[in-house]
This record gives C-alpha cells, structure tokens and sequence, in this order.
C-alpha cells in the first residue's frame, strides 16, 4: 500500500468483524484513495494478525495486554513494524491520531461507544456502523459531532438508505425541511412466520440465520427480535433530528429497499441495492463521491416482486420496548441497549430463552429509574447499573428454574 499523504487515513475499529471485513475489502479496491492507520480487534489474534500482514497498518489495538502480547509475538519475523497497543487506551487513542481522516466505528455494543465518541470529539469523519454507541448516548454524541466539526455518516444500511434520500447538502441532526415521514424497512428476520408458540424453543444457530444479510451474532440476534429496528429508530431520530412518532417501520421481507423518506409533496424517494454492506460503507468511504464497492448490480427482473406489511407488536415486543424507552427519554435508551446486550449474551450462551430477551428488558426498563443522558459519566453509570440489574435478575430466573 502506497505511503501516500493524498491517500485518506483511516482507522477500522472492529476490523475483524462482519463490517470491518467488508470495510477493509472495500478499502483495498481503491490503495491510491485510502491508508490504513490503525485496526482493532478483540480477541482474535489470527485475523488481526493476518490483516496486519495484508494491510500494513501503523497500530494495531487488541482488548487487552495478554491478546496484545499475543499479536506481538505472532508478527515478530514477518517484517512487520505495527505498533501493538491494548485495551480501551489503546481503541481511543487510535481513533483520535493526527494521522487519521475516517474512523470507521464497527466494534459491536457499547465498548464502542468511547472510541466512537473520540473520533467525533476530534473533528474525523466518523463512519458510524456501531448504532450502540449513538443510541445510549445521543444527545452527548451529537452534541459533539456539532461542537468538533466531525462529519457523521451512517453505515447502518437504513439510515445510509435515508442520508442518501435527503436533499442535497443534508448534515446528520440537522431537521430535513419538508420530510413527512421516514419510512424504515426491515426485513422480519428470520422468525417473520414462524408460529408464536415455537418461539421459546428456537435455538442461537436458528436466531442467528438471517434469510438476506449476513451479520455477526450479536445484530443478528437483534434482527430476529426486532430490536434492531427498535436500535435504528433510536438512530434514526438522532441523525435525522426527529421524534419516533414520524417513523413508520415497515416490513419488507426483499431487503432491496432500504429504507424511504416521505416528503409534503407526496415523493417518495427510496434507496435500493443488493443487500450487501459494502454499498453503505462505499458510500461513507467515498462521499461525497461514489465509488466501485465490489457490489453487482440489482437484477429487479430476477427479483420479481417487492412486498410489504406492518409489523406485529405481539410477534416483536423489543420493537414496541426500543418506541417507549424513545419516548421516555433520557437513559431510557441506554437502559434499553445495556438491558439488550446481557440478554443477548444470555440467549447466545444458552440460559435464556428467546421469549426471555424482551421480558428481561422491559423488566430493567421498569425498575431503572431514567434521568437526563447529557453527560458521559451519567450515561455510563445508568449503562453499569442496568446491566448489573438485567445480570442479578438472570440469576434470579435461573435460580428459580433451578429450584
Ligand atoms: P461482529 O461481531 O461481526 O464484529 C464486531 C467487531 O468488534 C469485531 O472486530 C470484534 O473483535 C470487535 N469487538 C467486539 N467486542 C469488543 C470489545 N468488547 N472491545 C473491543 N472490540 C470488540 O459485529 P458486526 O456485525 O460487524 O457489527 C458491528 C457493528 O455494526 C454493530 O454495532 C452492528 O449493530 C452494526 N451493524 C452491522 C451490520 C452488519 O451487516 N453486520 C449492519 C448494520 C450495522
Ligand atoms: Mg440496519
């Protein structure tokens, strides 16, 4: 990769995943046009090792000291000369160097919420995958996306759809003049028809099998619930500056449509393509202009027929959860993702049913009393208390099914 200072500088927080991956595939189409500065993962020494090795960064951060050592040890002899940091220090400082023009923000849940958060405070170009971050802390990120001069654009395919369909010159959480509505589509997941009374017995691997996208674990859960619909109109009510109410969730088994926006003069103006990430990450990595993303084209002759149909609330209670939490405001929203994130840990690891992920949250929903969410220590802390609450009443119910 050329050493190039016209080349854009970019770290990829979450480089190892599902959206990294596509990020990086995405990247290495275009070497005269981007640089890769800094990459991070997890635990997965093997794949940020071998994407050390094939991009060429000048940091690379793993969650903590043994991983980093790991990494360390692994690249020492392939001619390599990455800096290898760890832990939180390590994903917040390699979203904020001098070096860096684009953050792709793809670590999933809130341990991508700092990082995201340093990238806005230091004026980047923050390409926002991780909608955890924004949901728990909205008010504060977008705050800072305005005060730092950051320029933020949505990667979550619906809200990349939507930014696509604002009018020319739009800035995320400005108020679109003349939108009447925005219209989200979501596909069902993968549990659209199946009988409500199968549900408590569906398994990780069943949940996890999504009919158009292919996504890591943790959305792929949200999708099958519907609390991922439930996370975008959160999203989407802070990048669009607008309230839940004129958000209409539409289910759209296809995929194709990505979402619509709804103006005073009866235009609709929908964003289609193929359900594949790297036209999203494309269009952040290029914008303002397009650029080649390895995506075919739409072949709508094969597709045949569009559908659509109004969610059930019944089928999908996260989704009605994710409007009242939006309505109740302030922490509600991060109670709401903390809540989420252990149920989903829970379901994933086999002590929780699938029936028992919206139960769990509006349980902490009601008991987790929400206050103003405009700073980040608040916003931490009823993070840290909804998570120790949604945690000490999963071992209550496992006690109880115990005895
Ligand atoms: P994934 O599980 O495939 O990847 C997550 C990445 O984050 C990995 O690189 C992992 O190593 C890293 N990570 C996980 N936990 C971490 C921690 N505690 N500290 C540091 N790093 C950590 O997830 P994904 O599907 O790529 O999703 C990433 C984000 O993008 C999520 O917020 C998701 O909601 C959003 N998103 C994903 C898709 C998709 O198609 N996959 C679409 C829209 C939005
Ligand atoms: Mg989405």
């Amino acid at each position: 990769m050329p050493n190039d200072s016209a080349a854009m500088g970019i770290t990829v927080l979450g480089s190892t995943g599902s959206i990294g991956v596509s990020t990086l595939d995405v990247v290495a189409r275009h070497p005269e046009r981007f640089r890769v500065v800094a990459l991070t993962a997890h635990r997965d020494v093997e794949g940020l090792f071998r994407q050390c090795l094939q991009h060429r960064p000048d940091y690379a951060v793993m969650a903590d000291a043994d991983a980093a050592q790991q990494l360390r040890d692994r690249l020492r002899g392939h001619d390599s000369d990455v800096e290898v940091l760890a832990g939180m220090e390590g994903l917040v400082r390699v979203a904020g160097l001098a070096e860096v023009d684009t953050v792709m923000a793809a670590i999933v849940g809130a341990a991508g919420l700092l990082p995201s958060l340093e990238a806005a405070r230091c004026g980047k170009r923050v390409l926002l995958a991780n909608k955890e971050a924004l949901v728990m802390s909205g008010a504060l990120f977008m705050e800072q996306v305005r005060n730092c001069g950051a320029v933020l654009l949505p990667i979550d395919s619906e809200h990349n759809a939507i930014f696509q369909c604002m009018p020319g010159g739009f800035v995320s959480g400005q108020t679109a003049r003349a939108v009447r509505r925005i219209l989200l589509t979501a596909s069902g997941g993968p549990f659209r028809t199946t009988p409500l009374e199968q549900l408590a017995r569906v398994t990780p691997e069943q949940a996890c099998a999504h009919p158009n996208w292919d996504m890591g674990r943790k959305i792929s859960v949200d999708s099958a619930t519907m609390m991922n619909k439930g996370l975008e109109v959160i999203e989407a009510c802070w990048l669009f500056d607008t309230d839940a109410s004129r958000i209409e969730v539409v289910l759209h088994p296809q995929s194709v449509i990505h979402s619509m926006v709804d103006y005073v003069d009866g235009s609709v103006l929908a964003q289609l393509g193929n359900p594949d990430m790297r036209t999203p990450i494309a269009y952040g990595l290029g914008w303002p202009e397009r650029i080649d993303s390895g995506v075919t084209s739409l072949d709508l002759l094969a597709i045949g027929r569009l559908d659509f149909e109004s969610p059930d609330l019944d089928r999908f209670p996260c989704l009605r959860l994710a409007y009242e939490a939006w309505e109740a405001g302030g922490t509600a929203s991060t109670v709401l993702n903390a809540a989420n994130e252990v149920a989903v840990q829970a379901f994933l690891e086999g002590t929780l049913p699938f029936t028992g992920i919206p139960r769990l949250i509006e349980d902490c929903l009601g008991r987790c009393v929400s206050t103003a969410a405009t700073d980040l220590d608040g916003i931490l802390a009823a993070d840290a208390t909804a998570r120790a609450l949604a945690r000490e009443r999963l071992a209550g119910t496992a006690r109880s099914l115990a005895g």
